[in-house]
């Protein structure tokens, strides 16, 4: 089964305050410790973006409107084992 949806996160709004995070039902968010964003932050990020059901709940409570969702497979997603 693809994903049914995947974010972008604006990382020139995000200020890693979690709350997409915390919130997302699936456990796919995470800060990514391993680098700064422009703005010094350490970003939101997809960890485990096999897990997204676009349900638009991140998108809903990020507070500085960092976040868009998209519904369908995402781009360059191949299917393992296909063929
Ligand atoms: S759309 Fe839903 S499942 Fe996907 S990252 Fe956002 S809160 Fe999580
Ligand atoms: S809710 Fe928005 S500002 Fe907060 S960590 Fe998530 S993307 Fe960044």
């Amino acid at each position: 089964m693809p994903p049914k949806g995947w974010v972008e996160i604006n990382e020139l709004y995000c200020k890693a305050c979690e709350t997409c995070i915390t919130d997302c039902p699936q456990k796919v968010l995470a800060l990514d410790m391993s680098r700064l964003s422009i703005k010094g932050y350490h970003p939101a990020y997809m960890a485990h973006p096999e897990k997204c059901i676009a349900c638009g709940i991140c998108s809903t409570v990020c507070p500085d409107a960092a976040i868009t969702v998209y519904r369908g497979t995402p781009p360059g997603y191949e299917e393992k084992g296909a063929g």
